[in-house]
């Protein structure tokens, strides 16, 4: 099946995150830079409420015609969904791109419906600049552990090369975005780190579960680097390796 079939808008491209950042650490204000990276997001937001209510009332919008077409078994992944208008795919092959997009929805929902409000309201470049920056250092959260970074949805970059610009995203001093979100932001990741190691058991586990991994000298490499390096892995994943 052709890959545009859904034509879902495109994430945000890395440089454009920079280039917002370095202006607003300078205290310049580009009204299209800003709106064009906002309403970017809006749509992305807006797509994964779509996804939502397809994955979870059943109710599917046709990507052509905007046609809802009902689905009528939760678990059937054949189940084919075709619209009067021609558009036609199954609902497996649906949801499989709704994830290789990285589709605003899942543990986060709640954010990216916070960010639908706050940009329809937002009254000028200030205000976006701060929902976008506030929205950018969200997680989604999984049993209160704080999981992959809701920037991988709306930006386009790997995990590693998404989570390695939010860090280093620069603040000036006449920077609107907020420093703080940057501080909160760290602060859940080392936080985070720590719930990892008490989800596998301490730290000789999780040193263990990178022996098994085949990860180089996971004994001897500081605790960080390693956490940095399973954190890759998603944690039941590691946690059934360790149970091997
Ligand atoms: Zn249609």
């Amino acid at each position: 099946m052709k890959t545009n079939l859904y034509k879902w808008t495109s994430r945000v491209p890395i440089y454009k995150i920079a280039k917002l950042y370095e202006n607003d650490s300078k205290g310049i204000i580009d009204d299209e830079l800003i709106n064009d990276i906002g309403f970017t997001i809006y749509m992305r937001c807006l797509e994964g409420q779509e996804v939502m209510d397809a994955v979870h009332k059943m109710r599917v919008k046709c990507r052509s015609c905007s046609n809802i077409i009902v689905r009528k078994d939760k678990r059937n992944h054949n189940e084919v969904l075709a619209c009067q208008c021609g558009w036609k795919t199954t609902w497996g092959h649906y949801r499989q791109n709704t994830l290789t997009q990285n589709m605003c929805n899942g543990q986060a929902a709640p954010f990216f419906t916070k960010y639908i409000t706050k940009w329809e309201s937002a009254k000028n470049s200030k205000q976006k600049m701060l929902f976008i920056d506030w929205l950018i250092h969200q997680f989604h959260i999984k049993d209160n552990i704080p999981g992959r970074a809701v920037g991988t949805n709306i930006i386009s970059g790997t995990k590693t090369q998404v989570a390695d610009l939010i860090i280093n995203l620069s603040y000036g001093n006449n920077s609107i975005a907020l420093l703080k979100a940057k501080r909160e932001y760290m602060k859940l990741i080392n936080n985070w780190k720590k719930k990892l190691i008490e989800f596998l058991g301490g730290n000789s586990k999780a040193r263990l579960v990178g022996k098994k991994l085949g990860i180089e000298n996971s004994n001897r490499i500081p605790l960080d680097v390693l956490i940095d390096k399973l954190s890759e892995i998603d944690k039941y994943k590691l946690k059934e390796l360790l149970n091997e």
